[in-house]
């Protein structure tokens, strides 16, 4: 499983296609991608391989300088179209790819769904994400608060990238238990499960440590910061 994601101003589909293949030796059952253009997600993904996602991804609008990709290796929920990643927020404007495993993800699928909150896949990663916008409207926090609250919650292990289609200069990830590498280029950011998917781009690269999160916002210093006992009293 793994994930690769690209903030900068090349085209981000090649980026993550070819990023998704170096990670293949990680194992997967499943893969998807999910780019931003004018404010709006395209996404595509699918059970199988990278090469049937890439035949998959035929219709998307290339011109994309952002997006993030995945290989899924199922642990809730089958592999399938559906519950492959990423996976989207119940209005529509967060996305999520996901590596780990949530482990309590039952109880917040049931007080998500209690607020009307409702799930079209079978994972544990589609209630990350729907936490993440819970506290982004209930709370009025930023994209990075939002994902930091939520993960306050979380018990298991992930690395995650989360996007917002209206912020379309900015990634946020995080990771427990998980490997993420940023790469650091010129005005131009890559992550990845490796850095084998952007040695070819730069050689500047910054390793999460467990626990940490970090803000990438184009133009500005990689903001990284702890998960944990951090929120305002
Ligand atoms: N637990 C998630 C799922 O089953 C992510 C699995 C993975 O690490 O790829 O969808």
């Amino acid at each position: 499983c793994g994930i690769v994601g690209y903030l900068g101003h090349r085209e981000a589909y090649p980026i993550i296609i070819n990023g998704l293949k170096r990670l293949e030796y990680r194992g997967y059952d499943s893969a998807g991608l999910v780019i931003i253009e004018n404010d709006d997600f395209g996404l595509v993904k699918t059970k199988g391989k990278v090469s049937d996602l890439e035949e998959k991804s035929k219709s998307l609008n290339n011109g994309a300088v952002i997006g993030v990709g995945h290989t899924r290796w199922a642990t809730h929920g089958v592999p399938n179209d559906v519950n492959s990643h990423p996976h989207l927020s119940n209005d529509g404007n967060l996305v999520i790819v996901h590596n780990g495993i949530i482990e309590n993800y039952d109880t917040i699928k049931t007080e998500l769904s209690q607020k009307g909150f409702e799930f079209h896949s079978d994972t544990d990663t589609e209630v990350l994400i729907n936490l993440i916008q819970f506290f982004k409207d209930s709370e009025n926090l930023n994209l990075t608060d939002a994902v930091r609250y939520a993960l306050n919650e979380v018990i298991g292990a992930y690395a995650i990238a989360v996007l917002d289609k209206s912020i379309p200069d900015e990634i946020v990830v995080g990771r427990l238990g998980s490997p993420l590498a940023i790469g650091i280029g010129e005005n131009e950011f890559f992550i990845a499960s490796d850095a084998s998917p952007f040695l070819q781009f730069t050689k500047e690269a910054v390793y999460l440590d467990d626990g940490e999160m970090a803000t990438i916002k184009l133009g500005e210093n990689v903001d990284i910061r702890k998960i944990k006992d951090n929120l305002p009293v």
